[in-house]
C-alpha cells in the first residue's frame, strides 16, 4: 500500500509499504481523510522525541471499515461502515484512569500512522475510540473530532462558563477551534491576539475582537483590560508555545481566573510567575493536553449535529502523493487545517 513514510525533518516521501497485519479483534481502516496536526507539522519541520524515522505520522483520521478480523466486538459497527478514529484510548485500569483523568492514562492504546491508503485499529480502540460517522454530509469534518476533543478537554479543565470572556493567544487552527467552542458553548466575548493578518481575520470573522500584539505600541494587557471594564479575562487559553505568550497571559487573566497552557512549550522551558497572582489574585494556572473517548465522542457529535461551525478552518486539500507540499504549505502560516485526501473512493 501507499504510505507517507518520515525519514527525518524535511524528508517524506510516498513509498509502497507492506499492509497491516491484523490480530483478531483489530479492523482494518480505508482511510479517506487525515488531517495535519500541529504535532505532525513539527514533527517534519524539526524531529519529536516521540517519533523516531522511519515512520508513518498522521492520527486524524476519517475512513471506511474494510475488514474485522475474528469474531466483531461491536455490533454497532460493521465492514463498510465509515468511521472516525480516536488515535489513542486509555487503559481504565491504570492508578489515573481510576481516578477518571483517563487523557492522562499511561498503558493508552494507539493506532499506527494514518497517513497511509490503509491503517490498522488494535482491538482496544476499536472497541473503545471507534465511531460511526452516520452522514456523508459531515464525514470530512469528522476528521476535525481529534483536535476539537482536545479544545473540549481543555474548556472542561478551565470550567469556562455561559457569559465569561475568553482570551485566546494564538489563532492558528487549534486557536480557532477553541474559538467555535467557547462560542458555541455561549460565553459573552471572545478577545483573540494573533500577529497573521489571515489568521486574525479569519478570529474576527467569527465575531472575536482582535489585536495585533506585535502592532507598534500595541499592549495586549491594556487592551484585554479595556476590553473587560478593567477586569481582565475570565479563562485565558495560550494556544502558542512559547514563554512569552504565557507571560502575556498573566496580564490578561482576572483575579480568580484561569491560564491554561494549551499549547505545547519546548522541554526545559521555564516560567518566571509573580507569586502574588497566584496567592493574592488566586489566579489557577493549569495546561490541558489530549481528550478522553467521551469528549472525542463530544465533539465528533457537535461536528456531525452541526452545532459547531467550523467548516472554515479546512482550508486546503492535498492527495496523498502531494504529502510534501501539504506540509510545507502547513509550514508555511498561511493555512489553518490542511486534510490529505488519502483514498476517495471511501
Ligand atoms: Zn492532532
Ligand atoms: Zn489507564
Amino acid at each position: 500500500m501507499k504510505a507517507v513514510v518520515y525519514h527525518g525533518p524535511g524528508d517524506l516521501r510516498v513509498e509502497n509499504v507492506d499492509s497491516p497485519v491484523l490480530k483478531d479483534g483489530d479492523a482494518l481502516l480505508e482511510v479517506s481523510y487525515c488531517g495535519l496536526c500541529g504535532t505532525d507539522v513539527k514533527t517534519y519541520r524539526r524531529g519529536h522525541h516521540m517519533f523516531t524515522p522511519p515512520c508513518i505520522l498522521g492520527h486524524e483520521v476519517v475512513g471506511r471499515i474494510a475488514e474485522i478480523k475474528g469474531k466483531p466486538q461491536r455490533s454497532d459497527i460493521a465492514v463498510g461502515d465509515k468511521v472516525a478514529v480516536a488515535p489513542y484510548v486509555p487503559c481504565y485500569g491504570c492508578a489515573y484512569c481510576r481516578k477518571g483523568r483517563e487523557e492522562l492514562c499511561v498503558n493508552k492504546g494507539w493506532i499506527e500512522g494514518a497517513f497511509a491508503e490503509h491503517v490498522r485499529i488494535p482491538a482496544e480502540v476499536m472497541s473503545k475510540g471507534t465511531f460511526r460517522v452516520p452522514s456523508d454530509e459531515h464525514f470530512k469534518l469528522a476528521c476535525l473530532s481529534e483536535p476539537l476533543a482536545c479544545c473540549v478537554n481543555a474548556v472542561f479543565d478551565s470550567h469556562v462558563g455561559l457569559a465569561d470572556t475568553v482570551m485566546i493567544i494564538g489563532a492558528g487552527p487549534m486557536g480557532l477551534l477553541m474559538l467555535e467552542l467557547c462560542r458555541t458553548v455561549g460565553v459573552s466575548k471572545i478577545l483573540v491576539s494573533e500577529p497573521n493578518e489571515f489568521r486574525r481575520s479569519t478570529a474576527a470573522a467569527s465575531g472575536a475582537s482582535v489585536l495585533n500584539h506585535r502592532d507598534e505600541g500595541a499592549d495586549v494587557s491594556a487592551w484585554v483590560k479595556d476590553e473587560t471594564d478593567g477586569v481582565g479575562a475570565d479563562v485565558v487559553f495560550v494556544c502558542v508555545g512559547t514563554v512569552e505568550a504565557v507571560n502575556s497571559a498573566f496580564g490578561c487573566v482576572r483575579k480568580g481566573g484561569v491560564v491554561n497552557i494549551f499549547g505545547g512549550l519546548p522541554g526545559g522551558s521555564s516560567l518566571t510567575i509573580d507569586p502574588h497572582i497566584l496567592h493574592y489574585d488566586e489566579v489557577i494556572v493549569t495546561g490541558s493536553f489530549g481528550f478522553t473517548p467521551l469528549q472525542f465522542h463530544t465533539a465528533l457529535t457537535m461536528l456531525i449535529g452541526g452545532t459547531i461551525d467550523v467548516g472554515n478552518i479546512i482550508t486546503h486539500e492535498f492527495g496523498i502523493d502531494q504529502a510534501k507540499e501539504a506540509f510545507d504549505m502547513a509550514s508555511s502560516g498561511e493555512a489553518l487545517k490542511i486534510l490529505l485526501e488519502v483514498n476517495s473512493n471511501a
